[in-house]
């Protein structure tokens, strides 16, 4: 692979390696992907400038200090990974990586290390809370309890603040394609106006030097208060996807009347502008969905199912929901009923990320179609209720 240089480790102890070129603002600091509704994942490219206009909202936001102690609970493979190395190394203070077992349900991690710096997806906080870990005062040492990835539902976001009740809690809010994080909502330390947010904690506002705008049907900017698909611009903003033009112009269109020398991306996600907690969350517009944090587009899922079954018959659900209405797996139909569940799962886990494998197969001899012959989605949704 010409275009990669490895750096062992001996490499680095020969004399003139230090003489690495620094890189400079445009220079690409990591490539991710992730689940792409064609079938394929796409790629981000995230520049060095991006990352560091994060770093530099996020150092001044939380003001880390040598003294801290931070949690390193993402995979590499997750952007929030970079929040947690970046932002900690930027202050000298010190990454504390858990082992695989703790990794799900850290508590007794953070206590035997006074952590102070939490930062997860909501799923972690919702399991501690579904097996009651979650009691008021565990978490003494923290001073920030950092949630992202997912909606945060008001219901775990209160049960974390008892528990962590010397740190603040916040909500941020990001895709890939705007670097990690870009905007954020502070839960109130009063616990009674707390419990007056919605049931969704709302995800606040962009980070400084940063823009959010919510448009309606029409491109236009929507009034305040009314439901719109959200803009997200400046310097966090990527400049599109790695080698997808078509999809780059359609996603990192700018709005209309805006600034064309900013970067500007569509996320997909509906919202709601209002003045008193900025923006609230209330969905996709489209059939992205988030399993434990991991965003999953559901026709990717599909095509590896039809690959898988040979069949076009093939449908995937977000299934089963909990209490708030959030997926926590994925089921999928597929229209025959003379192939093994476990073959076609079995094929399925050799194409996708564990995390977009169906958690159970469901054969149908009869496939449910629309007016316009397609999968209907809706009474399969009712095959499972
Ligand atoms: P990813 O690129 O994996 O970070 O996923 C980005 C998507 O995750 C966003 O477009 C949202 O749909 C969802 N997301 C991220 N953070 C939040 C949050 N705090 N509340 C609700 N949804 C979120």
């Amino acid at each position: 692979m010409p275009q990669h240089r490895f750096l062992c480790r001996d490499a680095l102890e020969r004399p003139g390696a230090s003489r690495l070129r620094r890189p400079g603002p445009d220079d690409g600091a990591y490539l991710l992907f992730t689940s792409g509704s064609t079938g394929a994942p796409k790629g981000v490219p995230l520049r060095h400038a991006n990352v560091m206009a994060y770093l530099r909202a996020t150092t001044a936001r939380y003001q880390p200090t040598p003294d801290d102690r931070f949690t390193q609970l993402f995979d590499l493979t997750f952007d929030l990974s970079v929040h947690d190395m970046f932002l900690c190394w930027g202050a000298g203070a010190a990454l504390y990586c858990p082992s695989d077992a703790a990794r799900m349900a850290p508590q007794e991690f953070v206590r035997r290390h006074d952590l102070t710096f939490w930062f997860s997806v909501p799923s972690t906080a919702t399991y501690m809370q579904r097996l009651r870990i979650l009691r008021p005062g565990l978490f003494p040492s923290l001073r920030w309890s950092l949630f992202c990835g997912e909606a945060l539902p008001r219901r775990i976001a209160e049960a974390w603040a008892a528990a962590a009740p010397n740190s603040t809690v916040e909500n941020l809010y990001g895709p890939t394609e705007a670097t990690i994080a870009i905007t954020a909502y502070r839960l109130p330390a009063d616990p009674d106006a707390a419990a007056q947010l919605p049931d969704i904690v709302p995800i606040g506002r962009p980070f400084p030097g940063q823009a959010a705008i919510v448009i309606d049907a029409e491109g236009t900017p929507a009034p305040m208060g009314e439901a719109g698909k959200l803009c997200l611009g400046g310097s966090q903003v990527a400049e599109g996807y790695w080698r997808r033009p078509d999809l780059t112009a359609e996603r990192f269109l700018p709005p209309q009347g805006t600034d064309p020398g900013m970067g500007w991306y569509r996320t997909g996600d509906r919202v709601r502008e209002t003045a008193e907690h900025g923006l609230v969350f209330l969905g996709r517009m489209d059939r992205q969905v988030k399993i434990n944090g991991h965003r999953v587009e559901l026709q990717e899922v599909e095509a590896a199912l039809g690959r898988a079954a040979a069949s076009d018959c093939v449908a995937a659900l977000a299934w089963p929901l909990d209490a708030g209405g959030l997926a926590r797996g994925i089921v999928a139909f597929v229209g025959r009923d003379d192939m093994p569940a476990e073959a076609i799962l079995e094929a399925c886990r050799r194409m996708l990320p564990p995390y977009m494998v169906p958690s159970q197969i469901r054969p149908l001899s009869d496939w449910p179609v629309n007016d316009h012959g397609k999968a209907d989605y809706k009474r399969l949704r009712q095959l499972l209720e």
